[in-house]
Parts: C-alpha cells; structure tokens; sequence
C-alpha cells in the first residue's frame, strides 16, 4: 500500500533518523521543507522532498495537500487515560474555593476515582476508555503513555493494565504502559504506607514485570504523599525488573525528587511547576526529559512548569496532557501547545518540537514516531489549509486538522 501526499504547503519537524531529542536553543529550530511530497508505503515514511523532486512511482492513493501542511502526529507521554467514571462534582467544589488537599481529604482525589474503578468491570473500563482514546486520537495524538494508578488494590492495578494490553492489541498507534500503584496510600494501608510499598515491590510489580504488563513504572513524589525515599525504593525495584522509572515531581513542592529521578536514570520527570535552580542544574546533560502539563496548570490554577527559564538554561522539554479525571479533564495536545506558547512562553518552533521528538522520547519512542524521518511510523497530522504553522498555537481552544493518519491509513 502506497499513498502520495503532494503539494503539501509545507511538511514540518523533517529530520534524519537518528535524533534521540532537542534541547535549549536547538528547540527553537523546527527544520520543514516547502511545496514538499511525502511518500507513505505499508504504514511507514518511505521518502519526502521537495515536489521538484517528486518520484514518478506507482502508488495506490494520492492526496493532494494544497494549502495545508503535515506534521507528525502529538505524542502525548503522560496521561490517566483508564478511569471510571468523571468527578465534576469535585469541579464544583473546587470552583467554591476547596483546595487539592481539602478535596482529598474529604474522601474525594484518587481515592474517589479508586474507588469508582474497583467497582466497575474490566470490559466496562474498557469500552469508556476507548471513548478517550478515539477523542485524543481525533485531536491529532498518534502515540500516548497511559498509567495505571486509579485501582490502588491487586485486582484494580491489574484490571487497569489489562485494559492498556487490550488497548495495545486493538489499536495502531504505539502504546506505552506505566504501573502507578504509587500514586496514593490506599485507605486500607492509612497508617502502613511502608506496608503498601512492600507489596507493590515484592508481589505486585515482579508479577507485571512476568506478564509484560507495563513498560514503566512511575510513583507520586510529594509532600503527603511519596517521599524522595519512597521514589528512590520503587525506582531501584523497577529497576531490578526492566520497568523504567518515568516520576510525577515537583508540582506543589520540591524535595528532591528530580536529583532523585536524574540518579537513577529515570527516562523522565513530569509536572515541575515548582522548580528551584538545583532542580534546572540537576537536569543538565542528563539524559532525563522534563515534561510540562500545562493542562493540569490551567485546571488547577496552579503555576506552569518555568519552561522558558528551562530551556533558556539550555534543557530539553516535552509536552503532555496528563489527561485524568482528576486535574486535568481533557487529553488536547493542541491545547497543550497553545498554553506552552501563551502561559509558558514558547515559541511555536519550541511548542512543537516538545509535543512531537521530545514526547516521543519521553516515551522511549523516537525511533518510532516524533519527526518526519525514513522509515518511522506514518502517523500524521493533515492540517485545514493555514498560511503558517504559528496558526496552530494561536488559534487556541480550536485544532486546525484536518486528517490524522496512523500508520498511513486515515482515522479522521
Ligand atoms: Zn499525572
């Protein structure tokens, strides 16, 4: 199967194979080639160029693209995106002046969502999953990282993780599983978290390890919840398992927990809205990506993750939705760049370039998807004719797609 996009306006993020991630000034470069074609053969890029160079091949489709532009599609490296159920009522309340803390401490937060997902089936959890999933897909993301984290029991982690496996063998776009059975003290083990940790490194972990069951496995560093010990605990278990450490810090205090991440070789280290200059300074010539959830910043009324400062600094960033239901209801990549661009400061070359190569990595993907590059997964974003790309961040709340493609063949 072959498929010809000609006339393309202008074919963004085009780089050799090869390129792991950009970071600092490197950011601000998003190489793209105009008036541009792009062959596509059995799902993967086979060539692109400009349309002087055109091939004369045989092909089975061709889609004229005058007008528009092809990027690839968003890789979203951080998301909750199997959860049962929705907490607007928690919305309310939050609107009525309770903070975080107080929502959690009256029974609500995770545990709320924990407990609506033990109680709903494996097949139910599923089905509303797959809700999301062909929404965010919609929206122009063709590669995402879901974690577990909502169950809190055996039973519940597993029942999450299943449904990420079920998801993996029915959809095209490459999935990635993270174990986050650290994401809070369940209230059987209240006053035994040592006790909860224990299980999850000695049954639960070795167990999803054996049946593949996650790629990563991530904890909740903070104040009140994990501390820097409790992080460095599941990160060097993960470790002796093959589970790559991927770790929520610094979204309402910093402890430590990026020095933590970086020794330890955590492949990333996500929400950073309270970053100090040790944190910026720790993170240089790591091979740790810092990843920015601008949508959990504007649904909180929190701070946004100082990328600006960061990548002045000379750091790499990505971009994710952390799409939960919890603090951040909406899984739009799109969004996520344009608050980059507004409330972060980034350019459109920057935005772009964390919502695509670097979240690809964030993922263990960049040989994979993240760029336009020979032989990576054909997973694109046709853009509704624009006169520049800068039209993307700047029309926020909007998308300016016209088509997503996974693996060449179109969704949308
Ligand atoms: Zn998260």
């Amino acid at each position: 199967m072959r498929t010809l996009f000609k006339n393309i306006k202008e074919l963004l993020q085009v780089r050799e194979a090869g390129l792991d991630f950009v970071a600092g000034e490197a950011m601000n470069d998003l190489p793209t080639i105009q008036d541009a074609y792009l062959l596509v053969e059995d799902g993967l890029i086979k060539d692109f160029g400009t349309m002087t160079d055109c091939p004369k091949v045989e092909v089975d489709e061709v889609v004229d693209a005058t007008g528009k532009m092809i990027l690839p599609t968003w890789c979203d490296s951080h998301t909750h995106l199997v959860y049962a159920g929705n907490r607007e009522s928690e919305f309310v309340d939050k609107i009525k002046g309770l903070s975080y803390h107080e929502i959690a401490a009256k029974g609500g937060g995770i545990l709320n969502s924990a407990k609506k997902l033990q109680e709903t089936s494996e097949d139910d959890l599923y089905e509303q999953t797959k809700i999301r999933l062909d929404e965010i897909i919609a929206l122009g993301t063709g590669a995402v990282e879901i974690k577990s984290g909502y169950g809190l029991t055996e039973a519940s982690e597993l029942k999450m993780l299943r449904v990420i496996k079920r998801l993996k063998e029915n959809y095209k776009l490459p999935i990635k599983a993270t174990f986050l059975g650290a994401h809070a003290v369940p209230t059987e083990y209240k006053d035994d978290k040592a006790g909860y940790l224990n299980m999850l490194v000695e049954k639960l972990m070795p167990k999803i390890a054996e049946e593949s069951l996650a790629e990563f496995v991530d904890i909740f560093c903070e104040e009140g919840y994990f501390s820097v010990e409790d992080t460095e605990f599941i990160m060097e278990a993960g470790k002796k398992l093959g589970l790559i450490s991927k770790i929520h810090v610094n979204q309402f205090t910093s402890i430590g927990g990026v020095q933590a991440g970086v020794k330890h070789e955590a492949l990333s280290v996500d929400h950073l809205e309270e970053m100090k200059d040790e944190d910026i300074e720790a993170l240089k010539g790591s091979k740790t990506m810092p990843v920015a959830l601008p949508g959990c910043s504007f649904f909180l009324s929190i701070p946004y993750t100082p990328g600006r400062k960061m990548i002045d600094a000379g750091l790499p960033l990505a971009l994710a939705t952390d799409y939960n239901p919890g603090s951040s209801p909406s899984g739009n990549m799109n969004f996520a760049v344009s608050a980059a661009c507004i409330k972060m400061k980034l350019t459109p070359e920057e935005a772009i370039n964390a919502a695509t190569i670097n979240g690809a990595y964030a993922m263990g993907l960049q040989d994979t998807v993240g760029s336009i590059a020979v032989g990576k997964e054909a997973n694109l974003i046709l853009t509704k004719p624009i006169n520049s790309y800068n039209f993307i961040p700047y029309s926020f709340g909007e998308n300016q797609i016209e088509s997503v493609y996974i693996k060449g063949h179109s969704i949308i």
